[in-house]
């Protein structure tokens, strides 16, 4: 039954068209999305340099970048590459290529520290690096190769290459490739799921290949011109940017880093046509419109598309109010689904406010009480859990993680609360799991409560999401302190911030006699929330 709901075993089912596959075991997804052919017209244009790709000249760039990395770099099925770099017209062509040899991308938060950064590598355990002159020093020490842009060199990093350089090289004649099986590892991007650090989650071509399928069928976002302004090191920006857009033959504008006024102009000089934001940039618009409305013009907009983070009826409303011509669209995915999720597509299904839409093609959902396990229908609230041919396969080295987020069936607990409507529209309202999401970025709070326990003054920390509107949530802190301790909220924060990224800092502190916490020692989360949020 495609009715949407399937009373028999309670599976909600995809409404959007059937999604279709394709048949070939060996396919890679980088030859899967080139055989899209798009040839002739813009495929990129980097709007920090001007150097512009057309389709024709990005597969050409791919296939050499390609061949560098299998001749000169010795790059071979199953070895891992890390990209470590802001957005750039580079992260397409260097992602392609190594997926086209079957090695594997991965992808590391720019923002982060060193360390953060040898603790993911030490992970993922990558051959090879891609990032920039600015970047290469978080490398440094780590014994990973690394490939600069452009030709240069940086103290205590082995440099091994560059893709300008790359790209303008004559292939060498031979092209002898490991065969690639479309149940090999095409990417692994780091989260941290429902609970605990984040991890590697494991995603093969044909994971890829189903994502990409669905756009390709789809032909909704073709013709475009979309400013890239979202990380590519993130699941939303690397997929939708190397992938999505490519396979339909849509332009793509790369900004090297979002600030609002950079974008707004950039939409005047391109005549972009679509936007693809997470809810803080538009609030953003929404508070400065205008300004914006005065400065730009902003007449060749039609559409903006929001993910990654709740977008609550007022924001959307208020985004309506200030820019009438413009459809904006909310969608819903996860680092594990691969860009399958839910999503609006139309203006008339935008009207169902604080919906994320209808599920995507090919995509099954349950909803299921967190509590007892039980199947629940239409209308009733529970945990999404999500199946279908773009669900990751699990998490790198990591077992019992696996196991617990998607089942032998294949499920995946998204760990989100949410609810599906007698038609089919899915509605997110709460978070189970521990995530906090700063302006779309992930923070895994066992990150931050492991370091606040090295502190010698703090026995025990939790770590909960507290609201904020220009954010969407920072992470807070509740501290037990040693008996004789003083240590103050400032001293915390401080000691926090000086060891993490910028936007894990912790930004409030309370004290607490000690952590709430169930009989088997797990810290009660919402109780905390709820304690923190009473006193707003
Ligand atoms: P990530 O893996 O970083 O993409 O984070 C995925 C999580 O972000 C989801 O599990 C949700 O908790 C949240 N999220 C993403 N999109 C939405 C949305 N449209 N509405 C509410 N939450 C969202």
């Amino acid at each position: 039954s495609r009715s949407g709901f399937c009373k028999s075993n309670s599976t909600f089912y995809s409404k959007r068209n059937p999604l279709p596959l394709p048949a070939n075991p060996s396919l890679d997804v980088t030859t899967f999305i080139s055989s899209q052919t798009h040839r002739g017209t813009t495929a990129f244009i980097d709007a920090a340099t001007g150097l512009r790709l057309s389709f024709s000249e990005l597969w050409t760039a791919v296939e050499r970048v390609a061949d560098c990395l299998h001749h000169d770099i010795g790059l071979r099925r199953g070895h891992v590459v890390l990209i470590l770099s802001p957005n750039s017209i580079y992260i397409p062509v260097v992602s392609l290529a190594v997926m086209s040899l079957g090695a594997v991308v991965t992808t590391a938060n720019t923002l982060n520290t060193a360390g953060e950064i040898s603790r993911q590598t030490a992970d993922s355990n990558p051959t090879l690096a891609f990032t920039t002159a600015d970047l290469a020093p978080k490398l440094a020490g780590s014994g990973i190769s690394v490939v600069l842009e452009r030709v240069g060199s940086t103290r205590g990093v082995n440099v091994v290459g560059a893709v300008s350089e790359m790209m303008e090289k004559e292939p060498s004649g031979q092209r002898v490739r490991d065969r690639v099986n479309e149940e090999d590892t095409a990417m692994m991007l780091y989260s941290s799921g429902t609970t605990g650090p984040s991890k590697g989650v494991i995603t093969s071509h044909r994971n890829l290949t189903a994502s990409v399928a669905r756009f390709v069928s789809e032909k909704r976002i073709g013709g475009q011109v979309f400013l890239c302004t979202v990380p590519m090191f993130h699941t939303y920006g690397l997929l939708c940017f190397t992938m999505f857009t490519v396979a339909v033959g849509s332009t793509v504008v790369i900004l090297r880093r979002f600030d609002l006024h950079g974008m707004m102009a950039a939409v005047e000089k391109y005549s972009a046509t679509i936007l693809a934001l997470a809810p803080p940039v538009v609030v953003a618009m929404t508070n400065e419109a205008d300004v914006i409305r005065a400065k730009y013009d902003l007449s060749s907009l039609r559409t903006v598309r929001c993910g990654g983070a709740p977008l609550s009826k007022e924001v959307t409303e208020g985004f309506m109010e200030k820019y009438p011509t413009v459809d904006i669209l909310a969608g819903y995915a996860l680092t594990e689904s691969n860009g399958a999720g839910a999503s609006i597509d139309t203006v008339e299904e935008s009207r169902r406010y604080g919906s994320v839409g209808l599920l995507a093609p090919g995509v099954e959902a349950r909803i299921v009480d967190p509590d007892t396990g039980r199947v629940m229908g239409v209308n009733q609230t529970g945990e999404l859990w999500l199946r279908g041919p773009s669900i990751s396969k699990g998490y790198f080295k990591n077992g019992e993680a696996t196991n617990e987020t998607i089942n032998l069936e294949g499920w995946l607990r998204t760990g989100d609360i949410c609810y599906i409507d007698e038609d089919g529209f899915l509605f997110v309202v709460d978070r189970l799991k521990e995530l906090i999401k700063y302006k779309g970025y992930q923070v895994p709070p066992a990150e931050l409560e492991a370091l606040l326990v090295t502190h010698p003054d703090i026995l025990d920390a939790a770590v909960i999401p507290f609201p904020d509107k220009e954010a969407g949530q920072y992470p807070m802190a509740y501290v037990t302190r040693k008996l004789e301790s003083d240590l103050s909220e400032k001293q915390i924060i401080d000691f926090v911030s000086k060891q993490v990224a910028p936007y894990k800092k912790i930004r409030k502190v309370a004290f607490i006699n000690s952590i709430p916490k169930n009989p088997s020692g797990k810290t009660l989360r919402k109780d905390l929330i709820k304690l923190a949020t009473s006193k707003i």
